[in-house]
């Protein structure tokens, strides 16, 4: 039977999530996007109401952190629900971006699916609890982090606050599947400085370009095999990708100055000095043939992998939680890198789950399943109750 009052909170409190905006401003032009603190505000409000204790943390300017704590009744362990406030840009979007509508037991809306759909769930399960039993298990943190699309400055800061946490179940929309392992990803940006001069007489500059394609060339062919994990028998392989490159001002100057950038996704245990270190060692040998060319090469995004793995003890209860609402047992991995990594890479156990499905975050309609997001409310009240 359809629980009338589940599907019209909801609508309610999804609703409102995305019809305030908060997207990732990241390295587009300033005033493009909002940032997180107009969602931090009204979460606080509302979550205040519901009785938390909540700190707001400023990463940046417009930028934040909210995190909410509640007491529970055994006070010696805590658990953290994790939830990323901000959205993707709306750049080419076909729906209205922030005026959600429900169609076809469907929400529409920028970060409908990623990643408020999963956060409503994951909130109300809370406010399940305070109903039914007055008091939570546990004593709980939610955090809206910020910046998860451009670079996690959020989970990276909030690891390092030290707030105490034992597990932490990620909010993202995995279809109800329990997450437990996958791939981190690192993005260098490669800058290249030569020198200009008449084409017609090549030899008097330095074709910062043609080094970039060098460059490329050796990236292409031996940056995955250079790293320190090679294999992993759900993962695969490492890979890397040249995704962006920019150079040269006009056909008949060598060109003076060359940008790229490259998207490199590791295994479980790889190292962000490794990474650096694997690049550095592929970009020298390049620099030294080019007598006077200057390159920088710096990280410009890092996500750890999650290196969970399905016999870990806080997974198998996870699942258990959720096979108890939902009938299904599975767990596995998944392709995309998620602010799990960061709790992974402290040593914290940590899962990634969430109703709604990866193949409808960031698109032009942007929805989630409404049922989805109503079961999940079980699914995460069972695994906080379990924990
Ligand atoms: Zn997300």
């Amino acid at each position: 039977m359809k629980d009338v009052s589940r599907a019209k909170a909801v609508v309610d409190l999804l609703g409102r999530l995305v019809a305030c905006p908060s997207v990732n401003p990241g390295a587009r032009a300033p005033g493009v996007g909002c940032g997180e603190g107009p969602m931090a505000e009204l979460l606080m409000a509302l979550l205040q109401s519901w009785g938390a204790q909540t700190k707001l943390v400023e990463l940046a300017p417009g930028r934040y952190n909210m995190v909410a704590t509640w007491q529970g009744k055994e006070t010696g362990r805590s658990l953290l629900l994790d939830a990323h406030a901000d959205t993707v840009g709306v750049e080419g979007m076909t729906i209205p971006p922030f005026e959600p509508q429900t169609r076809a037991g469907r929400l529409y809306g920028r970060g409908a699916c990623d990643t408020k759909g999963p956060m409503t769930a994951m909130l109300l399960a809370i406010r399940k609890i305070l109903d039914e039993e007055g008091q939570l298990p546990v004593t709980l943190h939610f955090s809206a982090t910020g910046d998860e699309e451009e670079g996690a400055t959020g989970a990276t800061r909030l690891v390092e606050s030290g707030l105490p946490m034992d597990a932490v179940i990620v909010a993202e929309p995995t279809e109800m599947n329990m997450v437990y392992a996958h791939k981190g990803a690192v993005r260098f940006r490669v800058s290249l400085s030569g020198k200009a001069a008449h084409s017609s007489v090549p030899w008097l500059g330095i074709n910062a370009v043609e080094a970039a394609a060098d460059m490329i060339g050796a990236i292409h062919r031996e940056l995955p095999g250079r790293l320190q994990h090679q294999n992993h028998p759900e993962l695969g392989r490492p890979t890397a990708c040249v995704s962006t490159i920019k150079g040269g001002s006009k056909v008949n100057i060598v060109p003076e100055r060359c940008q790229f950038e490259v998207d490199c996704r590791c295994l479980p245990g790889e190292r962000r000095d490794h990474l650096e270190t694997a690049m550095s060692g592929l970009l020298a040998p390049v620099a030294a043939s080019y007598p006077g060319l200057q390159v920088a090469c710096e990280v410009s995004q890092w996500y750890p992998a999650l290196a969970g793995n399905r016999a870990d003890a806080f997974i198998a209860h996870m699942t258990e939680a959720c096979g108890a609402v939902t009938g299904s047992r599975a767990s596995g991995t998944a392709p995309y890198a998620t602010n799990g990594g960061f709790f992974s890479q402290a040593g914290i156990p940590c899962v990634v789950f969430g109703p709604g499905s990866i193949a409808q975050a960031h698109t032009a309609d942007e929805f989630i399943e409404l049922a989805q997001v109503e079961q999940a409310v079980d699914v995460y009240a069972g695994m906080i109750r379990s924990f």
